[in-house]
């Protein structure tokens, strides 16, 4: 069963920024707007590089 915790992201810009693995929202990177994470009914789908994760 995967926990719910935060996950580092790289965008394709090069861009980092931290998300919630369970995120309701789609999530776009800050910098250049593309989409990084949407919702799946429970965890997120992540579109970008996961570069770390914390509990
Ligand atoms: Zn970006």
């Amino acid at each position: 069963m995967v926990r719910s915790k935060f996950l580092k992201v790289r965008c394709e810009c090069g861009n980092e920024q931290i998300i919630f693995n369970k995120a309701t929202l789609k999530v776009k990177c800050l910098k250049c707007n593309k989409l990084i994470a949407e919702p799946t009914g429970g965890k997120a789908k992540i579109l970008a590089e996961v570069i770390e994760s914390y509990e």
